[in-house]
């Protein structure tokens, strides 16, 4: 059962309001993200795919204020932690001096942090908390591309199709330690540590891009009569491309608003045509007349 989802990361979100928003130098950035996320996608669905009879949990993207996990599979014998690794070409771990490399087929070595220290700082991390169960850790390469040159021996290092033999493995080799009880108050209290971060660009938000953009021509709309149009290609919002501009507002202004920063934002010239949008748009708000300010929602 997941119990912590993997969602569309808000640093995706992010990027692609700031690409949205006059700021196309994050393209690589995002294009880098998505990437990573997709080998991760390739990995959740091979829990997907196996079946298994033991009650067990998943929590995907667990993240604290000084970690941040894949995945962590839990279950009434062990907690199994997940990285997941996407990267082409030969990798090769050299454990004397915790150094990991990547090799692309033209020679070139490149150096990336070393996945097992990683996943060992989690192991640590886990090990405090979790005190019943054994705390256990492996590498996942996502891509079938991958070549896997030489890794300290005895480590858990391997391709995504291994990961159920290894799992089944462990589920043969360990004994069960925690009840169901157990195991459901120990993933409530994983739960309880998650916390999300709102992730930052260092950009000057003077500079962002304002209006409700038109999805075909990416024109500004105007606001006609209750509704956004665009009179370049005549595209009219039915409310989502609004919703769009205020969460772009949110994830790279700020996510409070007064009506006045919203008309200037979105050019709407009448206080009361705003009122009108900012209350079909639903955020809770707080002070009153001239001073209210309206919390707008990221996701
Ligand atoms: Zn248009």
């Amino acid at each position: 059962m997941i119990v912590l989802q993997r969602e569309q990361t808000v640093k995706e979100q992010l990027l692609q309001a700031a690409i949205r928003r006059g700021f196309p130098e994050y393209k690589d950035e995002l294009i880098r993200l998505q990437q990573g996320l997709l080998g991760e996608r390739y990995v959740d669905q091979n829990w997907h795919d196996m079946q298994l009879d033991e009650p067990y949990y998943l929590l995907h993207d667990f993240q604290t204020n000084a970690h941040q996990i894949d995945t962590i599979f839990l279950c009434q014998k062990f907690l199994l932690i997940i990285e997941i690794k996407n990267i082409v070409g030969r990798i090769d771990f050299d454990e004397e001096r915790h150094q990991f490399t990547r090799t692309l087929e033209d020679g070139t070595i490149q150096g990336f942090r070393n996945p097992l220290d990683q996943v060992r700082r989690h192991q640590r991390m886990l090990r405090r908390v979790v005190s019943d169960l054994p705390v256990l850790y492996a590498v996942v390469f996502a891509l079938p591309k991958t070549i896997i040159g030489h890794i300290p021996q005895g480590e858990p290092v391997f391709h995504r199709s291994g990961l159920e033999f290894h799992v089944r493995e462990h589920l043969k080799q360990y004994a069960t330690r925690l009840s169901s009880q157990g195991l459901q108050s120990l993933a409530r209290q994983l739960l309880q540590m998650h916390t999300i971060h709102k992730p930052q660009l260092n950009i000057d938000k003077a500079r962002v891009r304002q209006g409700v953009l038109c999805v075909q021509c990416q024109s500004k709309m105007q606001y006609h009569y209750g509704h956004f149009k665009c009179l370049k290609c005549n595209y009219k919002d039915d409310g989502i491309l609004l919703k769009q501009a205020m969460r772009d507002y949110c994830l790279l202004v700020d996510e409070w608003i007064t009506n006045e920063e919203f008309r200037r934002f979105v050019g709407v010239e009448s206080s009361d045509s705003a009122k009108y949008l900012l209350k079909k748009l639903g955020f809770q708000y707080e002070g009153e007349r001239r001073w209210r300010r309206y919390r707008i929602s990221c996701r």
